[in-house]
């Protein structure tokens, strides 16, 4: 058959340029697209649905399910990379492809510690990096024992795949936990346990995102501020504001480590809680937890740094040298923007444009249904107040919560 009406022709780029996978279709996958076209990269996105967020824009974008592994190891050879837009890919089909040679960033050795809360506590522990006072429950007994150790109340977490709060909770006593305890063992979530947190009083919280490379080149962007609202990142504020310079140092430096240490290819953005040192009164900080691709924390970068984290993100799976992470402007606001009941967008992002011409507006092609995420807008200039307005605004006229 001529090539002409192949129709699955080999993916390959102009002038030897590889071809780089991205294992899930969501928001993520999408906004690597720009920075490809610009590297003269070719995507390809092994999508859930043909109308997902990065299959509208991805024009290589198979459907298939990152939990079968035959669907994905067909997708993998077709790459030279294959990164993730996601964590939930399984241990099984993270090692055939490893089996097959597949270029994997970051590696699966590495992506267990996005992938398993407990796992990534017990690795920044042994490496000593504060963490919130946790442990491991299996049992009624032994959460009454953290509880009673480290007061109640305490903050109970499936250790696999929560996102967006979803998979945490806040636990006044034992018998709280009985409907998960029920279930510790069983595949799923909760097979090695619950993981339990002191709950922490923290001033507020932070993310460093950082970029590395299978060569070890590693750039840290500035530590930002992320403001949740019921457990949802609503706003970024880069860098973060009156931050303590000592400690927006030691943040950076605490990523980089970590990002080195387990030997993460990517993107890693480390989520931290400020808190106050007990014994001196200082600033402080805790690391929540880690997510090894682009980042909510990150978004901001799109418009108010040199290089965004998605470019960053191909660049560094792809071992080419690291873009300058420096903001282009003194602040960068970010709001999310979460849908709400009006599902036709386009009037009010018309409206937003004519409003605040330096707005900018990033929208996922996602269907608007109340509380997902389904864009965000970023500002950046010099007065911050101003900016958190202009941001929030924008995002509460988008999802409707406002009307002028
Ligand atoms: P997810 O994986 O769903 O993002 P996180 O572990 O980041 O879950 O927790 C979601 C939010 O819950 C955090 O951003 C923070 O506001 C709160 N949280 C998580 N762990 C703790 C803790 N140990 N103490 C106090 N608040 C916490």
């Amino acid at each position: 058959m001529p090539a002409s009406e192949d129709p699955n022709p080999p993916l390959r780029a102009e002038g030897g340029f590889p071809v780089v996978g991205i294992i899930g279709g969501g928001q993520l996958a999408r906004m690597c697209q720009p920075p490809a076209v610009a590297l003269s990269l070719t995507l390809s996105v092994l999508a859930e649905t043909s109308t997902g967020s990065a299959a509208l824009v991805v024009p290589h974008s198979p459907v298939g399910d990152h939990a079968d592994v035959e669907a994905v190891r067909a997708f993998a050879r077709s790459c030279d990379v294959v990164t993730f837009d996601h964590e939930h890919v399984p241990a099984h089909v993270l090692r055939a492809l490893v089996e097959d040679g597949t270029s994997l960033h970051p590696s699966p050795e590495a992506l267990l510690f996005a992938q398993d809360k407990l796992a990534m506590r017990r690795r920044l522990t042994e490496l000593g990096i504060p963490c919130p006072r946790w442990s491991a429950a299996r049992s009624q007994d032994e959460v009454q024992a953290f509880g009673d150790r480290v007061g109640w109340p305490v903050v109970a977490k499936t250790p696999r795949g929560g996102y967006d709060g979803k998979g945490v909770r806040l636990v006044r006593a034992a018998a709280d936990l009985s409907d998960w305890l029920a279930v510790v063992g069983e595949p799923g979530p909760l097979a090695d346990g619950i993981l339990l947190e002191e709950a922490v009083g923290f001033r507020r919280e932070l993310a460093a995102v950082v970029a590395r490379s299978p060569s070890g080149q590693a750039a840290a962007y500035p530590v930002v501020e992320t403001v949740q609202t019921d457990g949802i990142c609503t706003e970024v504020l880069a860098p973060a504001p009156d931050l303590d310079d000592d400690l927006a140092v030691t943040c950076a430096e605490a990523a980089l480590r970590i990002a080195g240490e387990l030997d993460v290819t990517g993107i890693l953005a480390v989520e931290i809680f400020e808190v106050t040192d007990p014994a001196t009164g200082a600033p402080a900080y805790l690391v929540n937890e880690l997510a090894m691709r682009p980042h909510n924390s990150g978004h901001w970068t799109i418009d108010g740094a040199v290089t965004s984290q998605f470019e960053q993100h191909l660049r560094a799976v792809l071992d080419l040298p690291l873009g300058q992470t420096s903001p282009r402007e003194r602040w960068a606001v970010m709001a999310n923007v979460l849908g709400g009941e009006q599902p036709d967008l386009y009037p009010t992002y018309r409206h937003l444009m004519a409003r605040d011409p330096g707005l900018r507006v990033h929208l996922y092609g996602k269907g608007v249904r109340p509380g997902r995420k389904i864009g965000h807008v970023t500002v950046y200039g010099d007065d911050l107040t101003h900016l958190r307005e202009r941001a929030g605004h924008a995002a509460d006229y988008l999802r409707g919560v406002i009307d002028e």
